[in-house]
């Protein structure tokens, strides 16, 4: 098989496959990532990615390339993992590079191929592809469309990949392989139980953009009680506590913080939104609009929180960010609310020194004009205001009494409510958090 893209998903998948057992071309047309791949190292940061795909590179099930023709020869079923941004200027998904993959690699095939879809897209996407595949395939060629939708976590990508909690496949009506071939593709986590749900097209691609939605709806309004709690001095973590033992409702993602980011919730909602406005359904999910705006007034709220700390004005205050990846166990700092907070306040004139366990060198490229320390303890050297933005695990389990002595004062936001209060204020701290009064 070939996966086409090589990014956080395509990478995973192609390495995952080959520890599956298959024969596995990865191809990218970056090529400086091809080439990091191929050398065996991944170009970002995933527990355990590094060992399967260094394991499987020596056993020659797995390889990369940048060149579309050996993808064309070499396999007969194909991922397609590129990146569906958000346009510019435009809610709407970025399917210049879902479109470019079809252009460029069914004119190359002979045969009988079908192409696993696995980007995020809007739905009708499937459908349109299918028609450009007819369009340029030669005579005698055939090429099936199917979409299989992604869900893994940045974080847990290789557990998610090989043992997924679902499987789900869009097939087009009438004649078609595709199911056949994905369960033989997929057949140790089916044979390990996964569930495998085979539906139309249509259906797999509202399937991934609706769960995203609903993440992102979960965490939004455990946010919004959270406001209604700082008005009222109620306790948003006790909140969630006691709605969560309600198993109809749940703990998880009632977590009250600096809300969602990274590469996905943010655009997958937006991009639903506007498919739905192109489909005269905009009614449909303008509740979306406001899921996405109380996620953003929780950056301003942190913002707000330090400038309050610092008697209304930020400009020369000594500000430490905890946090620069949009979420703990990733570099990945698209659309990082943590990096959102530290450009605001740095661009409100504080003082602004940044430390992340893995996201510097990203967030470097972002904001290169934050102060970047070499560990946690250089950051929070001198610091008024402690932000903690990101949890991270070195972050939650910092010694309040030892970073009591490296600060200038104890004075923190925990921006993602996982630290000990108690603790924290025993040794001296003004410890403030979203949605409590502490
Ligand atoms: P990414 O930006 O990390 O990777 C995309 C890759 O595609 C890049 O390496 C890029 O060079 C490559 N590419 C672009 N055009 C190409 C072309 N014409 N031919 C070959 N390669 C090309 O993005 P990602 O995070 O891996 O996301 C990819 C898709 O998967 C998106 O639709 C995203 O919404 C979806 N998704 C991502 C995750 C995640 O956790 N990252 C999870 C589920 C779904």
């Amino acid at each position: 098989m070939s996966v086409i893209g090589t990014g956080y998903l395509g990478a995973t998948h192609a390495a995952c496959m080959a520890e599956l057992g298959h024969e596995v071309v990865g191809v990218d047309v970056d090529s400086a990532k091809i080439e990091s791949l191929q050398s065996g190292t991944v170009p970002f940061y995933e527990p355990g990615l590094p060992e399967v795909l260094t394991r499987n590179l020596e056993s020659g099930r797995l390889d990369f390339t940048t060149d579309y023709r050996r993808a064309a020869e070499f396999a007969n079923v194909h991922f397609l993992g590129v990146g569906t941004p958000q346009r510019r200027g435009s809610y709407a998904a970025d399917l210049t590079y879902v479109c470019a993959v079809i252009e460029d690699l069914v004119p190359l095939l002979e045969g009988d191929h079908v192409i696993f879809g696995k980007s995020t897209v809007p739905v009708g996407t499937a459908d349109d592809l299918q028609e450009l595949a007819d369009s340029l395939a030669g005579p005698g060629t055939s090429v099936e469309i199917a979409w299989n939708p992604e869900f893994l976590r940045e974080g847990y990508a290789v557990k998610d990949t090989i043992t997924p909690d679902r499987i789900v496949l869009g097939v087009r009506r009438g004649d078609s392989r595709a199911e056949e071939i994905a369960r033989e593709v997929y057949a140790m986590p089916i044979g390990g139980g996964t569930p495998f749900l085979v539906m139309d097209r249509v259906t797999s691609e509202l399937v991934k953009v609706s769960a995203n939605a609903f993440l992102a709806t979960k965490i939004s309004f455990i946010n919004a009680v959270s406001e209604i709690c700082e008005k009222t001095g109620g306790d948003v973590t006790k909140l969630a506590d006691a709605i969560g033992h309600d198993e109809r409702i749940g703990r998880k993602f009632l977590g009250a913080g600096l809300g969602f980011g990274g590469g996905c919730l943010p655009k997958d909602i937006r991009a639903f939104m506007a498919r739905a406005d192109e489909l005269g359904a905009d009614q449909a999910l303008t509740f979306l609009r406001e899921v996405d705006a109380i996620n953003m007034r929780r950056r301003d709220r942190v913002v707000q929180l330090t400038r309050g700390l610092c008697d209304g004005n930020l400009l020369g205050h000594r500000v430490t960010v905890l946090g620069a990846a949009f979420k703990p166990n990733s570099d990945d700092v698209r659309d990082s609310p943590a990096l959102s907070v530290a450009g605001s306040l740095s661009l409100a004139g504080a003082e602004v020194s940044v430390f992340d366990p893995q996201a510097m060198d990203n967030a470097r490229k972002v904001f290169p004009t934050l102060n970047y320390a070499a560990s946690v303890e250089e950051a929070l050297e001198g610091a008024e205001i402690v932000v903690l933005a990101t949890e991270w695990d070195q972050f939650r389990e910092l010694d309040p009494v030892e970073v009591g002595g490296i600060v200038d004062r104890k004075v923190i936001i925990d921006g993602r409510n996982v630290l000990p209060v108690e603790k924290w204020q025993d040794a001296g701290w003004n410890i403030q958090a979203l949605g409590r009064s502490l």
